[in-house]
C-alpha cells in the first residue's frame, strides 16, 4: 500500500540570485522525495519563490523597476535551479500567482473568523532582511545578527495575529512530537521560545509604505505581512482556496517542511499557530538544516566569497556538487564548502571508491563471464553487511541525517573493494571457476544495492549504474520493488561496461 508524502522547501526571496544554501535545501528535499518514491510512496515535492515584502520592493526601487518586474526577471533563476540540480519537484509556486493570493486570503478569513486578527497601533524595529519586527533581545550591538544591519523604527496601524493565545498549545504539539522538529537542538530552541511565551505578530502593513503584498480581504488599505502570505504557500500550491481542493485534501498535511535554522520560529511558531487558529491539520515534521560557510568564512557579498550554484555545477558537474552538499556538509549543523575538501571527497569517494569499483566489477564480468550475471548466490557476511546497511540507512533518513545515510553506501563500497582484493577473481578464473562465478555474483548484487542507496543523492549516476547492471530503474511507478532484498539481480541478465563515472583531473 502506498503512502502519500508531501515535502516542501522554504520559498526563496527573489531579490537576489539563488544562494548555495538554498541549493542545498532543495537538494535535501529532493533526496528525501526521491527516497520516498523509491520506497513506493506517492510523493508531492514543492519548492518556489517568495515575491512579496519590503526586501523585494526596496531592491526593485534601487534597480528602477516595479516589484513585479523584478520578480518576473528573477523567478526563472530559481526555477532553473531545478534543471541545474536535477531536482524532482512536482510543482513550483510563485507567491505573485493568482492561485496563491486566493488561498492566502481564504486562510486570512479563517483567522478573522476565529477571532484571532485584531487591529492595533504599533511601534517597533523592523529588520527588512528578516522581514520581521525585532526586539532588543534579538539584536547584538543594536544590529540584527543575521543581517548585520540596524533595524528601522516603524510606527503603523496594523492587523495583528493573536499568536500568544497558541503559545502553550504549540509547545505541547512540538514537545509530544505531533509536530516533529529535527534535530533535537532545534526542537529545544523552539520549546524555550514557547516557554518565554510567543507574542502577537503584526500581520499586515499599510499599503502606502514600502509594502508589496497580497491585499488583506475587506480592507484595501492594508496588505498582508510577507510571512503570513509566504507560509500559506504550502497549502495554496495544493489548490487550497481554489475551486478544486482535491490535491489539498489528498496531500495535506505536509509530511516534512525542510527549512534553514534562521526561519525556525516562523515555521514552528507562527505557521503552527495559524493552522491551529484555522483548525487545520498540522505538518508532521519540520527538518532544520544549518548554514554553509565558504572556505571557513561566513559568505558575504562584501567578502566576495559567495558560492554561485550555477558556476559550481558548470565547473564540477551536477552529481559531484549534489554529493558534496548532501554527504560532506552535515545535514543539521553548519558545514563548509572548500575547494580542497571537494577535491578530496571527489577523488577518494566518487572516483576511487564508487567509480573504480563499478568499472572493475563490470570489466571482470565482461572478461570472465561474457557479461552475463552468474547464478544467484549469497555470501553470508556480505548479505549481513547489506542488510545492516539498509537498516541504518533507513534510520538515518528518518532522522534527517542524510550525510550518515550516504555513509552506508560508502561503507558498502569499501567492503566490496576489500572483497575483490581478497578474492582476486583474476586468479580464480584458472584455479577455481565455480567460485569465480560466486564471487562475481556477490559483487554485482552488492553494486546494485550501492546504486539504489546512491539514487536519492546522485540520481543520474545511479541510473547509469543500474542500467549497466541491466536493472532499468530503481523503482517502478506504482509498483513497489523489493530493492532492499538480496538476490534481485537475476542470472543470465547481460551487464554493460560502464564508462568512467567520475573522471579525475588530468
Ligand atoms: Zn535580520
Amino acid at each position: 500500500m502506498s503512502n502519500k508524502f508531501y515535502i516542501t522547501t522554504a520559498i526563496a526571496y527573489v531579490n537576489a540570485a539563488p544562494h548555495i544554501g538554498f541549493a542545498m535545501e532543495t537538494l535535501e528535499a529532493d533526496c528525501l522525495a526521491r527516497y520516498h518514491r523509491m520506497i513506493g510512496d506517492e510523493v508531492w515535492f514543492l519548492t518556489g519563490t517568495d515575491e512579496h515584502g519590503s526586501k523585494i520592493r526596496n531592491t526593485a526601487k534601487e534597480q528602477g523597476m516595479t516589484a513585479q518586474e523584478l520578480a518576473d526577471q528573477n523567478a526563472p533563476w530559481f526555477e532553473n535551479l531545478g534543471a541545474l540540480l536535477n531536482l524532482s519537484n512536482d510543482d513550483f509556486i510563485r507567491t505573485t500567482e493568482p492561485r496563491h493570493k486566493l488561498g492566502a486570503q481564504k486562510l486570512w478569513r479563517k483567522l478573522v473568523a476565529a477571532g484571532d486578527i485584531y487591529k492595533s497601533k504599533y511601534e517597533g524595529h523592523y529588520c527588512v532582511g528578516c522581514e520581521a519586527f525585532v526586539t532588543a533581545k534579538d539584536l547584538v550591538d543594536g544590529k540584527c545578527p543575521e543581517h548585520n544591519k540596524e533595524p528601522e523604527l516603524i510606527t503603523e496601524e496594523n492587523y495583528f495575529f493573536r499568536l500568544s493565545k497558541y503559545s502553550d498549545l504549540i509547545s505541547e504539539k512540538i514537545r509530544s512530537d505531533e509536530v516533529k522538529v529535527l534535530p533535537e537542538s532545534r526542537k529545544n530552541e523552539i520549546l524555550s521560545l514557547c516557554d518565554e511565551g510567543l507574542t502577537d505578530v503584526s500581520f499586515s502593513r499599510p499599503k502606502d509604505s514600502l509594502s508589496w503584498g497580497v491585499p488583506v480581504p475587506d480592507d484595501e488599505d492594508q496588505v498582508m505581512y510577507v510571512w503570513c502570505d509566504a507560509l500559506s504557500n504550502y497549502i495554496t500550491a495544493l489548490g487550497y482556496g481554489s475551486s478544486d481542493e482535491s490535491k489539498f485534501d489528498k496531500f495535506w498535511p505536509a509530511d516534512v517542511h525542510v527549512i534553514g535554522k534562521g526561519i525556525l520560529r516562523f515555521h514552528a511558531g507562527i505557521w503552527i499557530g495559524m493552522l491551529l487558529a484555522a483548525e487545520m491539520e498540522l505538518p508532521r515534521a519540520i527538518y532544520v538544516h544549518g548554514y554553509i560557510t565558504s572556505e571557513g568564512q561566513k559568505m558575504s557579498k562584501s567578502l566576495g566569497n559567495t558560492i554561485d550554484p550555477f558556476a559550481s555545477v558548470e565547473e564540477k558537474n551536477c552529481d559531484p556538487v549534489r554529493y558534496y552538499l548532501l554527504r560532506e556538509i552535515p545535514t543539521t549543523t553548519d558545514g563548509d564548502f572548500s575547494q580542497d575538501r571537494f577535491k578530496v571527497v571527489y577523488e577518494s569517494e566518487l572516483a576511487d571508491n564508487f567509480g573504480n569499483l563499478f568499472s572493475r566489477v563490470l570489466t571482470l564480468t565482461e572478461r570472465f563471464l561474457e557479461s552475463k550475471v552468474p547464478e544467484v548466490v549469497g555470501d553470508s557476511l556480505l548479505m549481513k553487511a547489506v542488510k545492516d546497511a539498509w537498516i541504518k540507512y533507513d534510520e538515518h533518513i528518518a532522522n534527517f541525517d542524510l550525510k550518515k545515510a550516504c555513509e552506508e553506501a560508502v561503507r558498502l563500497g569499501e567492503i566490496s573493494n576489500q572483497y575483490i582484493d581478497e578474492k582476486k577473481p583474476w586468479e580464480l578464473i584458472k584455479a577455481d571457476p565455480a567460485s569465480l562465478s560466486q564471487v562475481m555474483y556477490n559483487l554485482l548484487e552488492i553494486l546494485r544495492h550501492i546504486a539504489c542507496m546512491l539514487y536519492p543523492f546522485i540520481p543520474s549516476t545511479a541510473d547509469r549504474m543500474l542500467e549497466a547492471l541491466g536493472v532499468p530503474q530503481v523503482y517502478n511507478e506504482g509498483g513497489y520493488v523489493e530493492f532492499r532484498e538480496w538476490g534481485v539481480l537475476k542470472s543470465g541478465i547481460k551487464v554493460k561496461k560502464i564508462g568512467v563515472l567520475f573522471p579525475k583531473e588530468k
